[in-house]
């Protein structure tokens, strides 16, 4: 056999509104034709002149606190999003409580959970945040690279160690990190604008470079969360990314300050954010202040949406649906032109994957076979409904769940 799965009748944002044949051989895309002869493949799927496009990809998403909302109580949503993000630093001392009663034990399920609904809505790469400090310990990173192997075929969960509390604010954050990397952690994450001054927002920056380059890990921070155009941990990022050697390997999640920006600061962290090569991940819709998203974007940097929470403090919504994501974030970022949500679909899509370091993740002859069938024409009218994909094609395997 040519193929072990071909899927016909496939309408492709690029095809001009005609439908092609789509021929897969293990996990690559190993043609793309007006059509392909069925009886060289060992499994058809017939897309009707529906949309096929790359799988859904989130750059962000804080993994071990997902349905943790009930548990922690309303307290830290009011402090995150009231008035413009004055106490964002208050929000995240209100939801570290729930790590008092961490327990990989229960974690688990939660995530579980939450990768099956990744599964369900063709999401099958998310960078993965696990609270690792002196409060979670290795709680949650136990249990996301426990999920990790678990569902390895189907969604690839990008582990990162964070230390969400600050790493010079809590003494001891720094050797947890050290240890979740020891335990297999795919990437280095940090928070450095939460610490107290910019001092130390240098030195937490300075220690978990360290770390990822003894390590040889990829860097991804939460940046300048909070309504303060003062704040410069992103300027910080992108020196030290350059002066390391570290470019293309390191993200920048938030970056709510950037709304702020006086526009002469804007432009130059902009030619910054280009000389680094850092990805930016925006999560419009769980928090009132976003990343200039569309400038960004316009300006060729690796722009990339995130689910962030999935009904935790901070957000009491979510189902790993990049399709939501992008609904709500046209209406947040105001991108309403069929031209604004095909750059919005890059961005859950072969943009957000540039970001996070994936290679392939393209919809053309060599690419890889991580592909959705949607129930919709076009782009446009897949994020009107954002259903559930038809078919989710995960390593050239249709793994659908309904
Ligand atoms: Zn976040």
């Amino acid at each position: 056999m040519t193929y072990s799965l071909l899927i016909k009748n496939a309408r492709t944002r690029f095809s001009g509104g005609e439908t092609v044949s789509i021929g897969v051989k293990g996990d690559k895309i190993e043609a793309i034709e007006k059509s392909l002869p069925e009886k060289e493949a060992e499994q058809v799927i017939d897309a009707k002149g529906n949309l096929v496009t790359e799988s859904f990809v989130n750059g962000h998403l804080h993994l071990c606190k997902v349905y943790t909302l009930e548990m922690v109580g309303q307290d830290a949503l009011s402090s995150y999003h009231g008035g413009t993000m004055g106490g964002a630093m208050t929000a995240i001392e209100q939801a570290s409580r729930v790590k008092e009663r961490y327990d990989e034990s229960w974690i688990i399920e939660n995530v579980r959970k939450a990768c099956t609904l990744a599964r369900k809505y063709g999401n099958t790469h998310i960078r993965a945040f696990a609270d690792t400090d002196t409060k979670a310990r290795l709680e949650g990173i136990k249990a996301l690279l426990k999920a990790r192997e678990e569902f390895k075929d189907i969604v690839d969960l990008q582990v990162v160690a964070f230390p969400q509390d600050g790493v010079v604010r809590d003494p001891g954050a720094e050797d947890y990190i050290r240890s979740a990397l020891e335990l297999g952690a795919d990437v280095v994450g940090g928070i450095p604008w939460i610490e107290y001054t910019d001092l130390d927002m240098q030195e937490h920056i300075d220690r978990m470079f360290a770390l990822a380059k003894e390590f040889d890990k990829d860097i991804s921070m939460l940046i300048d969360d909070a309504g303060d155009p003062g704040l410069r941990s992103l300027e910080m990022l992108a020196v030290k990314t350059i002066k390391v050697g570290w470019q293309g390997r390191v993200t920048a999640q938030h970056c709510r300050a950037m709304a702020l920006y006086p526009e002469p600061y804007f432009r130059k962290v902009l030619a910054l954010l280009q000389k680094a090569r850092i990805g930016l991940v925006s999560d419009p819709q769980t928090g009132p202040l976003h990343a200039r998203v569309r400038d960004l974007y316009d300006a060729g940097v690796s722009v990339a949406l995130g689910q962030d929470d999935i009904a935790d403090a901070y957000y009491p919504f979510g189902r790993n649906n990049m399709l939501e994501v992008a609904f709500l974030a046209v209406h947040l970022l105001w991108m309403t032109t069929f031209g604004d949500m095909e750059i919005i679909y890059d961005l859950i899509t072969t943009n957000a994957a540039r970001a996070m370091g994936i290679k392939g993740h393209k919809l053309e002859v060599g690419g890889n076979a991580d592909l959705v069938v949607l129930n919709a024409k076009d782009v446009y009218h897949a994020i009107w409904e954002h259903e559930a994909p038809l078919h989710v094609i995960r390593k050239g395997k249709d793994v659908t769940v309904h």
